[in-house]
């Protein structure tokens, strides 16, 4: 993943030059370590502002949604099904998309950076690879990447993308076997009481400011129903009911639909494991359907497709 900048930035320069795309989605470096941003380059001169590292985390998918032109964009294996999906969901026709899929190896947690420096200040994070270079206070350290990836990226079934029109780098390997994430597994021993538990101390210290929301591409309503006052489906206050509303909606909204790319996660503030929810959704998708977001681009979203053969006898 390291040795992609050059690429990136000689194929966006090519698209753009060549006028096959008409912007180019990718990430510049951040202005704090650990952070990129996404940045959305028309001309061809500013090509070389691209990079590429295990630092590009937030989720680019989430910045084609109603565009009207063509897009250049960087796709790693979530990335990827995140654009299939809104593809499937009319947000933007695959023909408006040039994706480059880019095979990843899972991006650094920066929370678990932070934590393990706590009050020393973090200079800089160099990616090299499978280790990473952590420039704090008046040391620098060279950890390995595979202790500090993201939670999402530890049990990533799909790296590599499976939709793209040119991809970079060599595929990295998947694992063989799906791996269900481990709060899944711990929320299905539990009593209804003692996840309820769970869930109440989890959530209610969320203090709605919706970054989860927005840096996710499939949470694309025009007017999320949390900011709707007409009517008001939901309290606005940090309400404890009100907020536990918020992510249980929220959740049963991505069902079907998100691909555990981990952008709500990284994006809170307060590190609320976002992802629990929508997890038990996905795993629940895979175990009883066999069902993976944006994995087929033939294929119907879950909730929008049926089989006459279905056990229910309503469908008939
Ligand atoms: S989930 Fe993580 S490892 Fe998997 S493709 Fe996305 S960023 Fe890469
Ligand atoms: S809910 Fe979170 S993990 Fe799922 S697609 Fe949205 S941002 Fe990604
Ligand atoms: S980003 Fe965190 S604090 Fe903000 S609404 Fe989402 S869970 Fe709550």
């Amino acid at each position: 993943m390291t040795g992609y900048t050059e690429k990136i930035r000689e194929a966006a320069k090519r698209l753009l030059t060549e006028k096959k795309v008409d912007c180019f989605i990718g990430f510049r470096k951040g202005s704090v370590p650990m952070v990129n941003y996404p940045v959305i380059v028309s001309d061809p001169a500013k090509a070389d502002e691209l990079i590429w590292d295990a630092n590009c985390a937030m989720n680019l998918a989430n910045y084609v949604i109603g565009r009207k032109d063509k897009v250049g964009i960087l796709a790693t294996g979530c990335v990827a099904r995140n654009l299939v999906t809104l593809v499937q969901e009319n947000q933007i026709k695959r023909e408006q998309l040039y994706i480059i899929g880019l095979p990843c190896s899972g991006m650094i947690d920066k929370s678990q950076v932070i934590d393990k420096y706590g009050d020393v200040e973090i200079v800089s994070v160099i990616d090299k690879g499978d280790t990473f270079a952590v420039e704090a206070g008046d040391k620098t350290d060279v950890l390995k990447k595979a202790d500090f990836l993201s939670r999402n990226c530890k049990i990533c079934a799909h790296h590599n993308p499976i939709e793209y029109d040119e991809i970079i780098g060599d595929k990295v390997a998947d694992p063989e076997t799906y791996i269900k994430p481990e709060d899944v597994k711990k929320s299905e021993s539990m009593s209804d009481a003692e996840r309820w538990e769970f869930f109440e101390k989890t959530f209610s210290p969320c203090i709605r400011c919706y970054a989860c929301r927005n840096a996710c591409p499939m949470c694309y309503c025009p007017t999320c129903f949390v900011d709707e006052s007409r009517p008001q489906w939901v309290g606005k206050s940090s309400d404890e009911t009100d907020t536990l509303t918020f992510h249980f909606l929220r959740a049963l909204h991505l069902a079907g639909r998100c691909t555990d790319c981990g952008a709500c996660e990284r994006a809170c503030p307060i590190d609320i494991p976002v992802r629990y929810l929508t997890s038990r959704l996905n795993a629940d998708a895979k175990e009883i359907y066999g069902f993976e977001s944006g994995l087929d681009p033939k294929m119907r979203p879950l909730l929008d497709h049926y089989k006459l053969d279905d056990l229910n006898d309503f469908f008939k």
